[in-house]
């Protein structure tokens, strides 16, 4: 009681005497930051959304956490609330990376600094940093996946497809160009053969990421370019697009008793497809400790707010059309069924039971 009249006291003093200038941490707040992620549809953003808050709030900062429902007005319309409100500054998950400009102008009219989180804001020079993983390694572990798995099944050729992400999503492009930059040379000496003859980006896209139009596309493509042959593998940027994929192949015969499941790729290590990755149904997922973008995050945005200068290690790759954004790149982690225990388990992503139950 004592100890709680002493703080409130204290707090009061603060309140009303302006010379006060030492102030407890708990009841000073350093401000708001608006926080602005695409979608809670992917387990990954929520995530994303919960490591932000926690430790913008370890150090000391309030936070106004916003998902759009991967609704781009409604990203819009949230942003420009933050901005209304004075929030100090913004992270930014993109819905459409192109669409922002002029909110994300109003922003710099009132001086709040801008965080580019995961995806890049594209075509507006008010983004101030670019906290992301190294999008195009992701493709390269993706691509490597699929010529790892066929390497031991003999000469071939194989049939590979390709899928690819949303094409408002600068990351969908980076990759795409990964993974091709693995799967060209295979293609080109005929050892993979894309039966579809889909291999430009704007034919295999996914629009917003969705496990339902790549499960259409795939309906598509067993029905009739693979009317009476075999699909190997198939090139998933997503997991939720990988599990979308799996659905067509199951209904078309592949699987436990059927034709043998193709290789196929993911991205996010959600728990869903990490217990597919258990099961054997699918091969390979790109793990991004989400825990760990979270903390550059908030340290770019720390050291933007408190006159310091973030740290990057990137300042050539990622130019959004008006100007190269200076960025700090995370390694992603190939995962599989070798690994999966020892890297998300051991690593405290997942516990067993939720990869078991
Ligand atoms: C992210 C991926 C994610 C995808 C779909 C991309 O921008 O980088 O991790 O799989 O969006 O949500």
């Amino acid at each position: 009681l004592a100890v709680a009249a002493a703080a409130l006291a204290l707090a009061g003093t603060a309140c009303s005497s302006p010379a006060a200038t030492v102030e407890p941490a708990a009841v000073t707040s350093k401000g708001t930051i608006g926080i602005a992620m695409p979608t809670k549809l992917s387990q990954r953003w929520i995530s994303d959304g919960e490591n932000i808050v926690k430790q913008f709030e370890a150090l000391g900062y309030e936070t106004d956490l916003r998902f759009a429902d991967d609704d781009v007005q409604e990203q819009i319309a949230q942003i420009g609330d933050m901005v209304d409100k004075k929030e100090r500054a913004l992270v930014v998950g993109a819905i459409d990376g192109s669409q922002l400009k002029a909110v994300l102008q109003k922003a710099a009219d009132a001086d709040i600094p801008v965080i580019s989180y995961d995806r890049l804001i594209r075509d507006t020079p008010n983004i101030d940093y670019y906290a992301t993983f190294d999008n195009f390694k992701v493709g390269v572990q993706q691509a490597g996946a699929v010529v790892q798995a066929l390497e031991g099944a003999g000469p071939g050729p194989f049939n590979v497809e390709l899928f690819a992400g949303s094409a408002d999503d600068n990351n969908a492009t980076f990759f795409f160009n990964g993974a091709m930059s693995v799967l060209q040379p295979h293609i080109d000496s005929g050892r993979f053969v894309v039966r579809s003859g889909q291999t430009q980006f704007a034919d295999v896209a996914t629009q917003q990421w969705s496990g339902d139009v790549a499960k259409a596309r795939m309906e598509g493509l067993l029905a009739g370019t693979y009317s009476s042959a075999r699909v190997d593998a198939v090139l998933s940027p997503y997991d939720g697009i990988t599990r979308g994929i799996l659905d067509a192949l199951k209904s078309a015969g592949y699987g436990p008793g059927g034709k043998p499941l193709p290789v196929l790729t993911g991205q996010d290590a959600e728990l869903d497809s990490v217990k597919l990755i258990a099961g054997g149904e699918q091969t390979q997922t790109v793990y991004k400790d989400t825990r760990e973008l979270a903390k550059v995050a908030v340290q770019m945005t720390n050291s933007l707010l408190t006159g310091g200068t973030p740290m990057v290690n990137d300042t050539e790759q990622y130019d959004n059309g008006v100007k190269k954004v200076k960025t700090f790149l995370l390694q992603p982690v190939n995962v599989d069924a070798t690994n999966y225990e020892r890297i998300l388990v051991d690593g405290g992503y997942y516990t067993a039971e939720q990869v078991k139950g």
